[in-house]
Parts: structure tokens; sequence; C-alpha cells
């Protein structure tokens, strides 16, 4: 098997699994380039001057799928629904499931650490429970 492998841009497509076995001859996807090392899942790689994480790889066919990140830092990440990276701006829809309302996690796209703070907001509902009136004692 060759050293060589060929990286694809992940973000041409919505869901890459079908690609995992898929022969690399028939991925529509554009070339980005080639390199001579087998990449590792969150390996950081630079093409054209911008950075790209691995996030699948084929092993079959000596490709990999890489997502370009955006690290320049500027992402709005306080108070929001969903806790987003605040090196690459990735939002993590899952990040209900961690556990503790502050920590440290390692983004899920770019691999970089950082902490986190949640933020609980408890909100009140309420129902009747009987007649919105009451025998008035005193009328003037
Ligand atoms: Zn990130």
């Amino acid at each position: 098997m060759s050293d060589t492998w060929r990286l694809y841009d992940r973000d041409h497509r919505d869901f890459m699994y079908e690609l995992m076995d898929t022969k690399v001859e028939s991925i529509p996807l554009p070339l980005l380039g080639e390199i001579q090392l087998r990449p590792d899942i969150h390996d950081h790689i630079k093409i054209n001057g911008e950075i790209y994480s691995v996030c699948i790889l084929n092993l079959a066919n000596n490709a990999a799928f890489v997502r370009r990140l955006d690290l320049s830092g500027n992402h709005d990440t306080e108070y929001k629904p969903n806790a987003r990276c605040p090196h690459c701006g990735y939002e993590d829809i899952d990040c209900f499931e961690w556990s503790g309302d502050e920590g440290d996690r390692e983004c899920g796209h770019c691999s970089l650490p950082f902490s986190y703070t949640r933020e609980i907001i408890i909100e009140y509902s309420t129902e009747k429970k009987g007649p919105s009136n009451k025998p008035v004692r005193v009328e003037l």
C-alpha cells in the first residue's frame, strides 16, 4: 500500500459516513492535495495557507476527509444556547451531556482545549388550583 494519502474537503457534503468504504475513484469531492504521511484523526494540516482538521480516514483507500478550520479566535462564545469552541467556533449541540457546570473540554472539531461554564436559568410556571375569586369580606 502506498504511503500517499489523498485529502478531500469534507464540508462539500453534509454526511460523509457512506464514504468510509467507498472507492476513492468514485468520491465526488474536490481533491485538496496529497501527502506522503499517514494522517491521524484531528491532525491539523495546512493547505494553501488554511488549516484543516482530519475528521474521517478511509484506510482502505488512503483517503482523508478534512474540514477547514477558522482558528481566528473571533467567535462569539458567551451565553449561547449550545457551547461554542472559542478556537474554531464549532457549536456542540450535545453539550448538555457534559458533566458538571464547569470544566475543561477538547473540541470535537479542532481538538484544541478550552474551559466552559454552564449557567442554568431557573424559571417558574403556575396553574390555578381553584376559582379566580374569593369571598369578598368588605365592600365599600
Ligand atoms: Zn474547536
